[in-house]
């Protein structure tokens, strides 16, 4: 078994003084590697590393931070086939989303790197009402960051926070899942050999005590976490106590919804991947299938043969449509939604129980309910899981209802031929992102995040700079 090295201070790679992580397999449920943690007083050190490197990071010109963030993305590019090879073991994904991962990935550093060359990203001269008065304003580095990710799409979300984090001036502590270390270890590694200095990114691995140590230290002056609700209210909490700055990326429980007029089998694709991509454990799972009364016989027809076809099982395998779930805690916990959900009085046109029974590893196959009570659980809570429900509708008015009748914000697709149509119905839903007729496509140009309990600000693209920057304005006589 592998024995690896999971803290990361002011450029060494340090033996733990924590409780090791025991990694396992989701395929087989063995475990395969053990990594070392972080106690408080190395989260201690790592903090203290990251304050004594942020006068020289955040005083390194832009477009110096920009040239080894474009280094740091053509390494990744370099390190292609062992980077989507380690996303396939961490996850039990399989080849195609690794790949997607790895690609994610270094579009995210590139477009950084490109932000750092515009200095209006940085300052900017701004006009006042009164010619006798000038003003400009500076974007500056919040501080020390402490970044908290989850385990789904762990390189990728972490990329999504280092190289916005780095882009600003920003210093890091970056605490990786406790499931899933392995990817951002090797992303550290990558950073070092792009000639990061020392203390500008330190990693601590462990649980959710450390994250919880992370996310009340005074040292750290904003927090980015993304994970579920619960820990990150406990954030927040924390956060507030000192008044450090929070970005949060929350859960979702999201629509896709699929007009009379739209073409059956892109509609089934669509509705596919977005319910079980990744297993389904993803935020922005699109696991509220509507469908308009006139479309739903022939496409629950549709649905269940595509379904049916998914092919479960682990990324060695090249028919594998499906992986399995990241652990078997994540297993039980679907499997409790699905029983639940027939007990709410759902309906199973397919069920994905019968894998878990029936083969050893973290597997739940690809699940189908209609008829769910639009106040059950199964409904309306996230199950981060390949569990979709689907329901008809009546017209574009209550496509909209339904779809905004949620808690969260944070995604919708619509499908249909009418591309006014689609556009009207999607300028009316509370959702930080809407697909016409797309695959859920993420361009780090974007931004990401959600409206209501799927989050506070937004990720990628501009936004993602700004959520680590501060704002100074100077204003004087306009003679000085
Ligand atoms: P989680 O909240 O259990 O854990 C997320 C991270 O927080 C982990 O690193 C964990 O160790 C740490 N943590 C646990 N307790 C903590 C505490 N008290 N204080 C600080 N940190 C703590 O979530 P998870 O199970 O790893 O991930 C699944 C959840 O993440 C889902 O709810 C999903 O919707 C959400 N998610 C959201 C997005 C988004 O962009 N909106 C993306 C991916 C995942």
């Amino acid at each position: 078994m592998q024995s690896v090295r999971g803290v990361h201070i002011n450029g060494q790679w340090l033996d733990g003084m924590g409780s090791p992580l025991s990694l396992i397999d989701p395929v087989s449920g063995q475990p395969y590697a053990t990594v070392s943690t972080a106690d408080v007083t190395m989260l201690d050190d790592a903090v203290r590393a990251a304050s004594a490197a942020l006068p020289g990071w955040r005083s390194t010109p832009a477009a110096a931070r920009g040239r080894l963030l474009e280094r740091m993305a053509r390494l990744i590019e370099a390190a292609g086939s062992p980077l989507v090879q380690l996303q396939m073991q961490c996850s039990g994904k399989p080849q195609a989303e690794a790949e997607l991962d790895v690609a994610d990935v270094v579009a995210t550093f590139d477009y950084y790197a490109t932000c750092c060359m515009q200095q209006a990203l940085f300052s900017q001269e701004v006009q006042l009402p009164d010619p006798a008065f000038a003003a400009s304003v500076q974007l500056l580095p919040v501080g020390v960051v402490g970044l908290i990710v989850p385990w789904n799409f762990p390189m990728v979300t972490s990329s999504w926070k280092l190289a916005p984090a780095l882009a600003a001036g920003c210093t890091v502590v970056l605490k990786p899942s406790e499931l899933t270390p392995l990817a951002e270890i090797s992303l550290l590694k990558l950073l070092q050999e792009a000639g990061l200095p020392e203390g500008v990114v330190n990693l601590v691995c462990g649980g959710g005590e450390t994250g919880a140590a992370l996310a009340g230290h005074p040292g750290i002056a904003k927090l980015s976490f993304t994970g579920s609700n619960k820990t990150g209210q406990a954030v927040m909490h924390s956060a507030a106590d000192r008044m450090a700055r929070v970005s949060l990326e929350l859960g979702g429980k999201s629509a896709l919804v699929v007009l009379d007029d739209a073409d059956l089998p892109q509609a089934v694709a669509l509705a596919v991947a977005g319910a079980y991509f990744n297993a389904g454990q993803m935020c922005s799972a699109t696991s509220r299938i509507l469908v308009q009364q006139s479309l739903y016989p022939a496409f629950l027809d549709a649905m269940q043969q595509a379904v049916r076809a998914i092919q479960v099982g682990g990324p060695d395998d090249a028919s594998t449509g499906m992986g399995p779930l990241i652990s078997h805690a994540q297993q039980q916990r679907v499997v409790g939604f699905i029983h639940r959900g027939v007990a709410e009085g759902g309906r199973l046109l397919c069920d994905g129980r019968l894998q878990a029974e029936s083969r050893p590893g973290c597997f739940v196959g690809p699940t189908l309910f209609i008829d769910l009570p639009g106040d059950s659980l199964l409904w309306r809570e996230e199950i981060f899981g390949p569990v979709a429900c689907i329901r008809s509708f009546r017209d574009d008015a209550e496509a909209i209802r339904l779809t905004n009748d949620s808690d969260y914000g944070l995604v919708a697709t619509v499908v249909g031929s009418d591309a006014a149509r689609s556009r009207q119905l999607a300028e009316q839903l509370d959702v930080g992102m809407v697909w016409l007729g797309t695959p859920q496509l993420i361009f780090p140009q974007t931004a990401w995040g959600g409206f209501k309990r799927s989050g506070i600000g937004r990720e990628l693209g501009p936004w993602g700079l700004r959520s680590f920057q501060e704002v100074r304005h100077i204003v004087c006589n306009s003679a000085t």
